[in-house]
């Protein structure tokens, strides 16, 4: 059988979780942030993001995502059209001075270091390369003026501890899939970005990148240095649209909203500790019960290098393609492995607004369909 014809297996109501969405981005948007949208659907969406009732969210979102990591003094939340992916572009033009260093453990940290090696303006960024399923270790280089790190590489479920090297290179951290989920330490940290599809429930469209004072003196440093810039990659250009709780081209209203209250829903349950909770209780019944079947693993073998939002379990005997087909069949979506890893995988998104019991509930599928299937 192909994985184009799943086998029509109907799963029982009572084991589905209540919510079906287990994707690790876009990701499960909280119905009550949609709830609450639609109701100032007239009043909020629709309006200039030039006036007060826009900008007020954005600073709202601003400050409730600096109490949220605890930022200290003089750290700026800056934000702009684009996605992580167009923030890896920013980087390349307004961070990196002369040469940076990457760690490239998968899909996401390899294409930062691509977009850096095809740049004119820039030395040969220095890769350093572990196998799938690991992370590399920095490697303090008087040479190196950024360190690109990536709290949790999406495409394999490994996340890394984050840790400053030695020396004075600026640490610039794709928190993509980690922001909001993991707990990590400014101290260690200078620039920490992300888009606010995965942990933060947002719509996609965004960046966001939290910036400690040696980063915003970095970002002056550059954009006083005569090296060309397109306006709408220049970094100097989004933080001086950021701190007016702006941007420097129209954003989505929707997004920013969804994302404001995602914080707020955060910071009111206890914080970063308390959402990064959830998600590690989620990883605990996943690599739990994974660690309990014969047919299951833990794609991670490293315990500590485990991900605590996005879960990778390898099947065996059984094929992870037909298993996800028809668990989306059933309503159960998105739990593909990352088509590029090659493995026989499912994929599981445990951000915060994903439930723990949703996440019991979805184990429990998976043993129906796998025991209806052999
Ligand atoms: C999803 C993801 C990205 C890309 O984000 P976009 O918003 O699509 O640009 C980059 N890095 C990591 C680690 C991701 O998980």
């Amino acid at each position: 059988m192909s994985t184009n014809d799943a086998p029509s297996i109907h799963i029982p109501r009572e084991l589905l979780p209540n919510d079906g969405r287990f994707g690790c981005g876009p990701s499960k948007v909280r119905p009550e942030g949609l709830g609450e949208l639609a109701a100032v659907a007239t009043s909020y969406m629709g309006t200039s993001h030039r006036q007060s009732t826009v900008k007020k969210v954005v600073g709202s979102l601003r400050a409730g995502m600096s109490e949220l990591f605890g930022l200290p003094d003089g750290w700026e939340i800056l934000l702009g059209n684009g996605g992580a992916t167009c923030f890896w572009d920013m980087a390349t033009f307004g961070l990196i001075r002369e040469r940076s260093q990457h760690l490239s453990f998968g899909e996401f940290s390899s294409k930062f270091a691509s977009a850096v090696a095809a740049a004119p303006h820039l030395g040969d960024p220095m890769v350093i390369v572990s196998d799938p399923g690991t992370h590399p270790v920095a490697v303090p280089d008087p040479s190196i003026d950024v360190y690109a790190l990536t709290h949790n590489e999406t495409s394999t479920g490994v996340s890394m501890q984050l840790r400053r090297p030695a020396g004075d290179g600026l640490v610039v951290v794709d928190a993509t899939s980690g922001a909001g989920g993991l707990e990590w330490d400014p101290a260690e940290v200078d620039v920490y970005y992300f888009s606010p599809q995965k942990c933060f429930a947002g719509d996609g469209g965004l960046w966001l990148a939290a910036c400690s004072p040696r980063a915003l003196a970095r970002i002056d440093e550059i954009a006083t240095s005569g090296r060309w810039v397109p306006a709408s990659l220049d970094l100097k250009i989004a933080y001086d649209n950021s701190i007016q709780n702006q941007t420097y081209n129209t954003p989505a209203l929707a997004t920013i909203f969804l994302l404001d209250r995602q914080v707020q829903w955060m910071l009111e349950h206890g914080g970063l500790s308390w959402a990064a909770g959830r998600s590690a209780e989620s990883a605990r019944i996943l690599y739990g019960w994974a660690q309990d079947r014969a047919f299951a693993s833990p794609y991670v073998t490293d315990p500590a290098q485990r991900s605590n939002v996005v879960g990778t379990v390898d099947l065996e005997g059984v094929d992870a393609g037909i298993v996800s087909k028809v668990l989306r069949a059933n309503g159960i979506l998105d739990t593909e492995a990352y088509r590029k890893l090659g493995r026989n995988q499912l994929r599981i998104g445990m951000f915060p607004a994903i439930d723990p019991s949703d996440v019991a509930s979805l184990t429990a599928c998976v043993d129906f369909v796998i025991a209806e299937m052999s």
